[in-house]
């Protein structure tokens, strides 16, 4: 248990300080007052004289007590990464630990050197003032500025800022896995109300069509860019709702300048020869089909429901159906797994020969059964920081003899060994949506139960562009199916709204 207290201001900065701390001791609660069986207590306040102090003390056998002062400054920003230094260098010098990255904590640290290519500056500057900022390991500087590096290449061939792209969410799944904290329902449960949602979905495109057409509305004659149908698992739809549901897509959105059109197969007991040929037909052309782990025993443990012979099958049928790009999901320090058994799962990949691989590591979101089921759970093995930390390094490994590059990398609260998700391409194979997404590079609408939407507001018109912070504004659809389709007609009408935020900021 770690008792957080904070004062004169220093509470601002709260999340900052816990999300730090959190790096340092993973899965450790938090309180908020002095408590004997607090083993860290972290404290900070203002010093005689203007300055401020933050102080780390260990209740253990031998309690050890460290400080470090420091002056604040008028911007929110330097006062965020002037308090998590000093935190950093306590938690170093009482730990003995290194944080491969640092301060960072965000989910997005590739945006911190792309943004700074983007106004121009040189290499040599980024990595001299992000080792300074952040304390990042070169290990971690190399990759991000690799990442940078390549999504800027990948992004020069498309007028990007002008358009926008598109999410569509497939609430459901053939079973819940383990670790799931996605929205997705079992398809079975909702098979007599497929058709229902289908049509909610085309309400919503419908309203975004309105919206491309509507001045000042922040779709307002962009050209749509990139589709990306997701979930859950859209191909866990049976064959007739899936052509139904690309049906809709193809006649309500406006797809003459879509230059990539994904579908998530995710599940091997999903896909068919039918579902593939009717992607085919609507011109798919990139599908992910995901193992996860090719260890029987660990499917079997984590409810996926498929065999890896089901994945095998349905990877082959794939490539026979003419599919040149193909991505593979996996998960390191998924429950019970060894080094050994990622050994063999990536040996197995690599055999196969995959377009992109994504690289998980696993992350316990508190809504999963792994985590609601604790008990149930608490003696299954799971990798720890080291363990983790070797498995993400033998898959970026892999990736190389696949001749893959990383091109798009996020991370997550409470990943395994905190690592992060890094997604590696070969050559052209790169998935533009994941880029554009992740790096909130423009406006992203979804669709469908649980999708989100992310308006990002140039704060200079396309060609004007330095590179300056955009405003992300976001709009959250309804979660759960059972609400999501009795109240469509409400939420098209918030969503309108949302959509018009240009016209309410002045900013069109
Ligand atoms: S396939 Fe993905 S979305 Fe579906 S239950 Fe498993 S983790 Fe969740």
């Amino acid at each position: 248990m770690i008792a957080l207290i904070l004062n004169d201001g220093i509470e601002k900065y709260e999340q900052d300080i816990r999300e730090l701390a959190m790096a340092f001791c993973p899965g450790e609660p938090f309180i908020y007052e002095k408590n004997p069986e607090a083993w860290l207590t972290i404290e900070s306040g203002s010093e005689p004289g203007g300055s401020f102090f933050v102080s780390a003390s260990e209740n253990t056998e031998k309690t050890r007590i460290d400080r470090e002062s420091f002056l604040l400054t008028d911007s929110r920003r330097e006062n965020k990464s002037i308090i998590k230094t000093a935190l950093y260098k306590i938690l170093n010098r009482l730990s003995g630990k290194e944080l491969p990255w640092g301060t960072l904590t965000g989910i997005r640290p590739v945006k911190l050197p792309e943004s700074k290519l983007e106004k121009g500056m040189r290499d040599k500057d980024i990595r001299r003032d992000m080792k300074e900022e952040y304390l990042i390991s070169d290990e971690k500087l190399d990759l991000i500025m690799d990442i940078a590096h390549l999504e800027h290449r990948e992004l020069s061939a498309i007028p990007y800022r002008s358009g926008w792209s598109l999410y569509v969410g497939i609430a459901f799944c053939p079973t819940t896995c383990l670790y799931c904290s996605f929205t997705s329902y079992p398809i079975e449960k909702w098979k007599e109300r497929l058709y229902e949602y289908l049509e909610c979905i085309r309400k919503e495109l419908r309203l975004l069509k309105e919206a491309c057409n509507t001045e000042g509305s922040i779709l307002y004659r962009r050209p749509l860019q990139t589709v990306y149908v997701g979930g859950g698992t859209p191909t866990a739809l049976p064959a007739e709702h899936l052509r139904k549901l690309l049906e809709i897509i193809k006649s309500e959105a406006d797809m003459s300048s879509v230059c990539e059109f994904t579908v998530e197969a995710g599940r091997p007991d999903s896909i068919t020869a039918e579902k593939l040929n009717i992607l085919k037909e609507f011109g798919v052309d990139r599908i992910s089909i995901n193992p996860q782990t090719m260890n029987q025993k660990t499917l079997d443990l984590i409810g996926r429901r498929h065999t890896v012979e089901d994945f095998r099958k349905a990877y082959a049928m794939a490539r026979e159906k003419g599919f040149d790009n193909i991505n593979m999901d996996i998960i390191m320090g998924l429950p019970g797994e060894s080094i050994k058994d990622v050994e063999y799962t990536l040996s197995e990949i690599e055999s196969m020969d995959p377009d992109s691989l994504t690289v998980h590591a696993l992350a316990i979101k508190r809504a999963a059964r792994l985590n609601t089921e604790k008990e149930t759970w608490a003696t299954v093995e799971r990798a720890d920081v080291r363990e983790a930390s070797v498995m993400t390094a033998m898959g970026a490994e892999s990736a190389k003899r696949l001749n893959m590059k990383p091109y798009y990398l996020y991370r997550q609260k409470n990943m395994a060994g905190n690592q992060e998700n890094v997604g590696y391409a070969k050559e052209g194979k790169v998935n533009l949506y994941n880029i554009l997404m992740m790096e909130e590079l423009h406006t992203v609408i979804g669709c469908g139960a649980g999708s989100s939407s992310k308006a990002v507001i140039m704060n200079k018109a396309p060609e004007l562009y330095d590179g300056n912070e955009n405003r992300v504004e976001r709009f959250e659809n309804i979660k759960n199916v059972a609400e999501y389709l009795p109240r469509i007609d409400e939420l098209i009408e918030k969503k309108r709204k949302f959509l018009m935020i240009n016209r309410q900021n002045g900013n069109n």
